[in-house]
């Protein structure tokens, strides 16, 4: 062993940087920081090659004393607090003094700056930690910073830099959130000299909304605004029916600064709880204010997480405030909302419903019949589920002429299965063609052969059923000879739909229509950018999807057979997770898209459906390749055998 020694400052810092300077989007947000907090009106940034190149932050605040210029880039110089005390009253955004140390050890770093009137400043540049030049310059008011050659002596970390793509994606989210925050401040955000953001700074936080998400997302927000005795919060969230299938749109800013926090997260989901489809998620931006001393943001080195000291009383805040917004607009059609009588009096039943449902579920993941045979309620000891790709479901080809369903016409009767192409509705006229012909005849041979294969290690057959009424308006009750079943309609026709769909998925482009008026796409403008590069992915999918220029892009042709009344959310949500997915590829949109479409095609719980249309239902179910789970991988159907219903009464023992 050697001896301990006090690593030099150089060293430090080079450490430091490993957790302040993650990646280019994190000398941004340093920088912006700073010039907030030097109260800047005007920031503008601009980066070359996602950053990695070059990193320019120019803003008009306060500046710094020519005689300060070399300490500010000290390890711990800070001019924001000057005691212990006070770090439990932080009002700036920075107060860790590690930002400017930080950068200037793992790249080549210039500053520009001056704090007086009289045109004179200060010129710094420091390389890899060691200062190169300390001089006077010419210079207006205000700090021009420029960081080149990120992590230049740093080559391990170099390595783990994603695409300019990806990092430009951060720089910009980061962007997104400053401008949010503080919509007092007239942003710019460029990137190789192209333009990707700009904020007026007039204070209206809904022109930001705008400018980062588009005039059609800021028309659907909601205002937001209450008090309570330690916080105040104001903002926007969005309407309902402007979701997204990720929270990245959710913003929780606190006394200016944008933060992580679960607690704050989950209380403004259980806000739109009953109003949201399951994984949809609200726009939101929410501005904070409470007194510092609520609020510790020393726990975490990029002060993206924060703790409350009164975190149970803010939760319910924002559960109550958004909560007010949402209800007085009501906008849920009664039949809509989910069932909320979990909780009721007949909680026993309730519990062995569960139980049986549990011991269905885990007997039919162990590839028992899923009818008939008394299942022992032992089996309940709770077989995890395989997630449905795993057990194969959704890997089947289509198979030829198979058409399960159109959602425009889901309960009319479906003529016989001749293995007939399906036909389109005649209203739909020009798309009406058979589509098997477009399939080379080897390719649809092999589907055969695949599908037959399938078809042979296929689950067990579905129980012949006949109906005995419908609950809730969402269960439908059947029996046969072997006992009761529960059949979730809603699943039920997610999975029919879905099997369809796939197999239109299969061969769409054919399909694509041409419209008279162009649905128009909004989206930021760096989703914009990344969306430019993967158009040719969506032709494939049958959607002629065409940038408009900056931040628009215009629906020229889709499938017809998309569901009625929902193309513009379906292309949306395609996009959304074609811009999320790494690697993305047709087969894996077809398939999710697939699941979307089948998602908006079905019917919901709680809807009346007649005697007939349940029938058709269950035979349509009965006709599914997989009709045991939706595509999401929930049951559709659980059984209760009649020696299991006598045990429950006890006429056996
Ligand atoms: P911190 O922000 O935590 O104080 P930094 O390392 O980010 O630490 O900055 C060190 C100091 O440099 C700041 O406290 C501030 O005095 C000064 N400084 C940095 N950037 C600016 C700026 N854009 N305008 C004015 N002063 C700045
Ligand atoms: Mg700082």
């Amino acid at each position: 062993m050697s001896k301990i020694q006090i690593l030099d400052e150089h060293i430090a810092n080079q450490i430091a940087a490993g957790e302040v300077v993650e990646r280019p989007a994190s000398v941004v947000k340093e920088l912006v920081e700073n010039a907030i907090d030097a109260g800047a009106t005007k920031i503008d940034v601009s980066a070359e090659e996602g950053g990695l190149q070059s990193i320019r932050v120019a803003d008009n605040g306060a500046g710094i004393e020519a005689d300060d210029c070399e300490a500010a880039f000290y390890r711990h110089a800070t001019s924001k607090i000057a005691s212990g005390r006070d770090l439990f009253q932080i009002r700036s955004l920075g107060f860790r003094g590690e930002a400017l140390p930080s950068i200037a050890a793992v790249a080549k770093v210039e500053c520009v700056s001056s704090a007086e009137e009289s045109g004179l400043g200060r010129r710094i540049v420091i390389e890899g930690g060691s200062l190169k030049t300390n001089e006077d310059i010419a210079a207006a008011r205000g700090t021009d910073f420029q960081v080149k050659e990120l992590f230049y002596n740093t080559p391990a970390r170099l390595k783990y830099m994603k695409t300019i793509q990806t990092e430009l994606g951060h720089i910009s989210d980061t962007m997104y959130r400053m401008a949010l925050a503080y919509p007092g401040i007239a942003f710019t955000l460029k990137h190789n000299g192209n333009l990707l953001l700009q904020t007026v700074g007039n204070g209206d936080l809904l022109q930001v909304i705008a400018a980062v998400y588009g005039t059609a997302a800021a028309k659907a927000m909601l205002p937001v605004e209450a008090e309570h005795l330690d916080f105040t919060v104001s903002g926007y969230v969005s309407k309902p029916e402007q979701t997204r299938s990720n929270r990245n749109a959710i913003s929780t800013i606190v006394n200016g600064r944008h933060i992580r926090n679960y607690v704050l997260n989950q209380s403004l989901l259980q806000a739109y709880h009953t109003f949201l489809p399951i994984n949809r998620f609200p726009l939101a931006v929410l501005h904070f204010r409470m007194h510092p001393s609520l609020v510790d943001v020393n726990v975490h080195p990029a002060k993206l997480e924060v703790r409350f000291s009164k975190e149970q009383e803010l939760s319910q805040f924002v559960q109550q405030a958004v909560g007010d917004t949402l209800k007085r607009q009501v906008m849920i059609p009664q039949g809509a909302k989910p069932a909320a009588a979990a909780k009721s009096g007949d909680s026993v039943i309730q519990e062995q419903l569960q139980f049986y449902a549990a011991a269905a579920e885990s007997a039919r993941t162990h590839s028992a019949p899923l009818p008939g045979a008394p299942q022992s309620g032992g089996a309940a000891s709770g077989a995890q589920e395989a997630p449905p790709a795993q057990r194969g479901e959704r890997e089947l080809p289509p198979r030829p002429g198979a058409a399960a369903g159109d959602a425009a016409e889901r309960y009319a009767p479906e003529p016989p299965r001749t293995g007939a192409a399906p036909q389109a509705p005649a209203t739909r006229g020009r798309a009406a063609e058979p589509r098997e012909a477009a399939v080379p005849p080897a390719a649809a041979q092999r589907a055969q052969q695949a599908y037959a294969a399938a078809e042979s290690a296929r689950l067990p057959a579905f129980p012949q059923l006949s109906l005995i009424g419908q609950m809730h308006g969402t269960y439908l009750i059947a029996q046969n000879e072997n006992g009761l079943y529960l059949i979730d309609q809603h699943a039920a026709h997610e999975r029919i739909n879905y099997e369809y769909y796939f197999e239109q998925f299969g061969n769409p482009a054919d399909a694509a229509q041409e419209l008279l008026l162009p649905i128009t796409l909004e989206f930021t403008p760096s989703e914009a950018e990344l969306l430019k590069t993967r158009l040719p992915l969506f032709e494939q999918a049958g959607v002629v999807l065409e940038h408009f220029g900056g931040q628009t892009f215009l629906v020229r042709a889709h499938p017809y057979w998309f569901p009625k009344g929902d193309e513009q959310e379906l292309i949306q949500e395609m996009a959304e997770w074609v811009l999320k997915e790494k690697a993305v590829d047709l087969a894996k949109l077809r398939e999710k898209s697939a699941i979307m479409c089948s998602c908006k095609a079905s019917i919901k719980a709680n809807q009346k459906i007649s005697a007939l249309e349940a029938d058709v239902l269950i035979e349509r179910l009965a006709a599914c390749k997989q009709p045991y789970t939706c595509p999401h991988g929930r049951p559709i159907i659980v059984s209760f055998s009649t020696y299991e219903l006598e045990k429950m009464f006890k006429r056996v023992m």
